[in-house]
This record gives structure tokens, C-alpha cells and sequence, in this order.
């Protein structure tokens, strides 16, 4: 079974690299470690992934607003947050191969010198990458890439509140590039040295904490399965009260089940009012709440849903990919198996493909491809290869509709064929009717 599933990520590694989704950083120069690039496919998915987060946290919503805030911070920042002192992993090195390991994550393979491996007492290793900032590099020029995007709403917190005018419950959104130096990159997309993440500060009054924690936890866990996640392979992990940050009164994760485990998606943490005590007293600014109320200054408690970007792009991809046995016809005797991504209609990349039976329609199939284009993102338009080969390349890159342009569109019924990736059922539709045909699925 175990093996079964490796070979499902390796199958959806070389798939991706294949189709353009997603490729190895670098790749010319033999790669870094821990970093992808996405391909024009990927980077569409990936932008319809964040597009749909903002919308339904953001601006769907009155109580959440949302920023940009630098990837790179003073210092003081990452002193007062605790991450220069403690965003550290427990480093080992085995004394034969010499290779490094995250004590708390050790792989199951044996020491390639031979027998088990044989590990040094854990090191403390800090996460974050240093870098300088100007062109002295000393210590007083040092800070970060930010390893999360919380620390920039939690310094901006006053600032947002006097502009934006919010009253408490209300949250900060933002999504980013995050960096964190992990000792061992694994598992393609799940554990990378550079990727985004979407997280919400919900700042509440002290004691409403608790009721704001399980509301997020539901609307968190309701976006992913809004998303095509089946909620089987979903469930939550609770740390125990000894495992929690040192800010965290309650963490609670959303684990996928990967196909090398149930791991760790998303998270949601009750950070208190750890974060803006921290930062009131380390820049002696005043970043307590007046509330008109009750008329009483307080640090309001901040509730954290938190998700990485890529590895919820590796969810969906995992749950979307299909192998079947052919299915398609083409003119070519095809034995492999062909490849479909299920995916949700508003994260395809490409949501329609225009394809004309013969060059010779190709006028007017580009008439109907340009008409769609203005109106929808995400058109393909492709005239290379029997029709069946088409389909099949449009199936393998998630392409919820194909339409077909054929000699009875011009000389009869000025319809096209519209076939559905996952039915394969086919459709006749007046050209006239597509556009509102393509908003009732795609919108
Ligand atoms: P882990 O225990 O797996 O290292 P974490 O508990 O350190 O993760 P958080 O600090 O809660 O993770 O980070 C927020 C989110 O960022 C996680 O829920 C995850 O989705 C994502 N994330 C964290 N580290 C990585 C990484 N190295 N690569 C890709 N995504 C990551």
C-alpha cells in the first residue's frame, strides 16, 4: 500500500514537470535544494488558489482586512516575536554518512555506509535565513527573510485599526513569501525552503478567544473541501497542551492524507495576546485596544488560522489526479494510460479549450475562442493533432471543457460540441448561448 502511494507522488512529480506545472528551481544549474519554480499552468493554478482565498476572506467579508507587508523586517522584530531565541529545530548528523537530520523527523532508510545510522546529541538550528541589510555586513545590518507572514499584521496592528476603523472582532489578512532554512527538504511541494503562506490575525476581546477558535476552524476547514478536498482525507490533530508553542494556548491542525501520510495542511493557533504584549513592550509603543464600550484599554487575544499555499496546491492536485485506462479515442494506438485532473472549475487553468476539427475552421473557431477570451481567463486555443489527442491533452491539464468547432457549426446550425472533462458527455450549444452556458459553471 505504502509503496503504491510513493509512486503516486512520483507519478504527479513527473506529470507536473511534464505539463509545466511546477519545475525544479534552478534546474539548469542542477537545483537548490527545497525550491520549485511553477510553469505557466502551475503559476495559473497557484494564482486561482490565492484569487479564491482573498475573495472569500477578504472581500466577502466586513470583518477582515487585508495588507502586503515587507518580507523583510527590522530585527527587533524577529527578537521581540521569540523567533531569533526559539524558531529552532533540533539538529542530529549521523558520525558515518555525515548526512543532517531533523531529530524530531528521521527518515526510515538505513545508513548508506551501512546498518543504522549513528546520531550525534541534537543541535539547536535556528530556521530563518539571514541576510544584511546595506552594504556593511555586521551584525547591526542583520535581520531575516520573514519564516511567516503574522509578524508584519501584529507590528501594523495600530496602524490598520486607526485607518481602517474596524471595532473588535476583526481580522487582518495576508498572504506571502515565506523562508524558513528546513535541515531536510522532502515530499516535493509538502516541505520547501521558500513558499507562500495566507494567514488571518482575528484580534477578539480576551475571553471570546475560545468561540472565535472553533468558528475559524470551520470556515477554514470549509474553504479546502470548497475546493475539491474530499473530506475523508482530512482530519484534525490536536496538539497536547505540552507539545504548544510558547504562544499558543490552543493548536489545532487540519492534517491531509498525503501520499506518504497523514501530515500536517493547515493550522490554527490561539496566540493570545502573546504577540502584541511582545511588541508593546519591545518598542514601548502603545498597541492596546481602547474599547468605546466598556471604556477599558486591553491587548485583545488573536485567533490564527494559517495556510501554506503550496501545500495545499499539492492537496489538490493530489486528490484531483486520476490514471485511467484509455478512454479517449485517437487515431494513434494509445496503450499508456491516460491522466485526468479533476480539478474544481475556478482553479483549472485552463477552463476552455477551443479546438477545431480542421485547420480550414480555424477562422472561425478563433472567432469563438477570441469572444470567450474576453469575457473568461483561462481559454486555450489548439488546432495540432487529431481531436482525440487533444482532449486527451486537455484532460491531463485539468481542463473542465472542450469546444469543438466542426463543419456543421458553419454550414448548419452555428452550434458547437461542448464536452465535459469529467462525464465526457457531449453537448450541442448555439454559439450564441455559450457565453451564459460557460458563466452558470465557471463563475
Ligand atoms: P511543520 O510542523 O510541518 O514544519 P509548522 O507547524 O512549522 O509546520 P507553521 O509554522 O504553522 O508550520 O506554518 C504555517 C503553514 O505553513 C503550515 O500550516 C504549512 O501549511 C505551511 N508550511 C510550513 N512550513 C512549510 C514548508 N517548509 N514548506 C511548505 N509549507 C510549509
Amino acid at each position: 500500500m505504502a509503496e503504491a502511494k510513493d509512486n503516486k507522488l512520483e507519478k504527479i512529480t513527473s506529470w507536473s514537470k511534464r505539463r509545466g506545472f511546477i519545475f525544479p528551481g534552478s534546474e539548469i544549474y542542477g537545483g537548490l535544494g527545497g525550491v520549485y519554480d511553477f510553469g505557466p499552468y502551475g503559476t495559473a493554478l497557484k494564482n486561482n488558489i490565492k484569487k479564491l482565498w482573498w475573495k472569500t476572506f477578504v472581500e466577502d467579508r466586513e470583518d477582515v482586512v487585508g495588507i502586503d507587508s515587507s518580507i523583510l523586517m527590522n530585527r527587533a522584530v524577529w527578537q521581540a516575536s521569540g523567533h531569533e531565541g526559539g524558531f529552532t529545530d533540533e539538529l542530529v548528523e549521523c558520525k558515518k554518512c555525515h548526512k543532517r537530520f531533523k531529530a524530531d523527523d528521521m527518515p526510515e532508510e538505513k545508513c548508506p555506509q551501512g546498518g543504522e545510522h549513528e546520531l550525534t546529541e541534537p543541535k539547536a538550528f535556528n530556521g530563518m535565513f539571514k541576510t544584511f541589510v546595506g552594504v556593511t555586513q555586521n551584525d547591526d545590518a542583520q535581520t531575516y527573510l520573514r519564516p511567516e507572514t503574522a509578524q508584519g499584521m501584529f507590528v501594523d496592528f495600530k496602524s490598520v485599526l486607526e485607518t481602517s476603523r474596524k471595532k473588535l472582532p476583526f481580522g487582518i489578512a495576508q498572504m506571502g513569501k515565506c523562508f524558513r532554512n528546513e535541515i531536510n527538504t522532502k515530499d516535493f511541494l509538502f516541505r520547501v525552503r521558500e513558499f507562500e503562506i495566507a494567514e488571518i490575525e482575528y484580534f477578539i476581546k480576551p475571553g471570546e478567544d475560545e468561540k472565535a477558535f472553533d468558528m475559524w476552524l470551520e470556515n477554514w476547514e470549509k474553504f479546502v473541501t470548497s475546493l475539491g478536498i474530499k473530506p475523508e482525507n482530512l482530519k484534525h490533530y490536536e496538539h497536547p497542551k505540552e507539545g504548544l508553542s510558547h504562544y499558543s494556548k490552543r493548536t489545532v491542525d487540519i492534517q491531509y492524507n498525503y501520499p506518504f501520510g497523514w501530515k500536517e495542511l493547515t493550522g490554527l493557533a490561539n496566540r493570545t495576546d502573546f504577540d502584541l504584549k511582545a511588541h508593546a513592550q519591545a518598542s514601548g509603543k502603545d498597541l492596546q485596544y481602547f474599547d468605546t464600550e466598556s471604556n477599558e484599554k486591553y491587548f485583545p487575544y488573536v485567533v490564527e488560522p494559517t495556510l501554506g499555499i503550496e501545500r495545499l496546491m499539492l492537496a489538490i492536485i493530489c486528490d484531483a489526479f486520476e490514471e485511467l485506462e484509455p478512454r479517449t479515442e485517437t487515431t494513434e494506438a494509445v496503450t499508456e494510460k491516460e491522466i485526468v485532473l479533476h480539478f474544481d472549475p475556478r482553479l483549472a487553468p485552463v477552463k476552455i479549450a477551443v479546438l477545431p476539427l480542421m485547420k480550414k475552421l480555424s477562422e472561425d473557431a478563433r472567432k469563438i475562442y477570441d469572444d470567450l477570451k474576453s469575457c473568461f481567463g483561462g481559454i486555450e486555443y489548439d488546432e495540432s493533432g487529431s481531436i482525440g489527442k487533444r482532449y486527451r491533452r486537455q484532460d491531463e491539464i485539468g481542463t473542465p471543457f472542450c469546444v469543438t468547432v466542426d463543419f456543421d457549426t458553419i454550414e448548419k446550425d452555428q452550434c458547437v460540441t461542448v464536452r465535459d472533462r469529467d462525464t465526457m458527455k457531449q453537448e450541442r450549444i448555439a454559439i450564441k448561448d455559450l457565453k451564459n452556458f460557460f458563466f452558470e459553471k465557471l463563475v
